[in-house]
């Protein structure tokens, strides 16, 4: 019997992965040439796939990197001469931070501890921050931020650049890009793909910033993958480097597919299973949510604190097929994790419920 991955990325993939890989196969797609028109036709396909899933205006480029956590260097090195802030609340958020740091940037911080999430209200960005790092999705602990407290910051904050982190919500957050300068992730997460590919989404106004730091003195955006170099290949739909050609084209056509049942119904669908989800932890004895205010409940990855040992939980579900997360860090013998992503049908939300109840 085969499994059920309820785990936050790598994830279940997505049904309809399977035939496009099939296809991906039959037309050869991992032997053409990125510099053919083939490749070309296939990033325009995929871009215009995912502009219209998550409503990308034009000012906007969509680029490809090796990982999400490869566009935290990326856009640090690119956007910010000296200083950036970050909204820290679990060990993302903190790894975003860190990289800053690592990079030798004045980085600040506001940290919340595990399990609380932010609201706009609470954050002050210091005068000098250039870019504003924000995780929309803080998969360690189940936490989000609203995309209404999101675009409150930036409208209190309008000169400075904002970026957020939807490795593990894309494409569930209905982010509004004609304020959000920049936004990524990677394909393992909510798109029901195997780990391998990142998505950039960044603005022509980082652009700018990138273009003016690059002719600054004793100063470098870095070699690999800056801004300027993915935006003039981008202009004629190619790419600096051989890029992962096989996963452009199937991130096209599960975005086609998303697109196909429409980003509102998928939206819908996700608040419903997680309501299923949490109606049952709040109403368990053997469970609770771990996040305690509603409005910063994940809606993609649930994080419960289980009674008996998270492992005696996880153990039960492999018996029967079913593969949840373990908590993240020092939770992990204390919580589950369980990924709520498109992958997953109604269906299979009710099915890990009643095992989780006899778990
Ligand atoms: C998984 C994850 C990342 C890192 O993604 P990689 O594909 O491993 O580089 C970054 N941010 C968040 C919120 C994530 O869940």
């Amino acid at each position: 019997m085969k499994n059920t991955y309820y785990t936050p990325g790598p994830a279940e993939l997505y049904p309809t992965f399977y035939q496009h890989l099939q296809q991906a196969m039959d037309e050869q797609i991992g032997s053409i040439s990125h510099r053919s028109q083939k490749f070309r036709d296939i990033y325009k396909f995929t871009d215009e796939q995912l502009r219209t899933l998550l409503s990308i205006p034009a000012t906007h480029g969509i680029f490809f990197t090796g990982s999400a956590s490869e566009v935290w260097e990326r856009i640090l090195l690119n956007c910010v001469e000296y200083e950036s802030f970050h909204a820290v609340n679990g060990s993302f958020s903190q790894k975003f931070y860190d990289y800053a740091v690592a990079l030798k940037k004045h980085a600040h911080v506001l940290q919340k501890p595990f399990g609380e999430g932010f609201d706009a209200a609470e954050i002050e960005v210091p005068a000098y921050a250039e870019l504003v790092c924000l995780t929309h999705n803080e998969t360690s602990s189940g936490v989000q931020m609203k995309p209404a407290d999101i675009h409150k910051l930036k409208r209190k904050y309008p000169k400075k650049l904002f970026c957020v982190d939807m490795v593990s919500s894309a494409p569930y957050p209905d982010l509004d890009f004609g304020i959000i300068d920049s936004a990524f992730f990677s394909v393992q997460k909510a798109f029901g793909m195997p780990a391998g590919l990142g998505v950039w989404i960044a603005s022509q106004t980082c652009l700018e910033k990138a273009e003016r730091l690059q002719k600054t003195d004793d100063f470098t955006i870095g070699a690999h993958h800056n801004l300027p170099t993915l935006w003039k290949h981008y202009k004629d739909f190619e790419t600096p480097a051989t890029p992962n050609v096989l996963y452009i084209y199937l991130l096209g056509k599960i975005a086609e597919d998303f697109n196909r049942i429409g980003i509102d119904t998928i939206r819908k669908q996700t608040e419903e299973k997680a309501r299923m989800i949490y109606k049952f932890l709040e109403s368990s004895d053997a469970y609770e949510p771990f996040v305690k205010k509603e409005q910063h409940r994940s809606q993609t990855v649930v994080v419960a604190t289980t009674h008996k040992p998270s492992a005696d939980v996880i153990s039960s579900g492999k018996s029967v097929n079913m593969i949840v997360g373990s908590g993240y860090g020092k939770f992990k013998e204390s919580q589950i994790r369980i990924a709520n992503f498109p992958a997953t049908s109604t269906e299979q939300v009710a099915a890990l419920i009643e095992q989780l109840k006899q778990a």
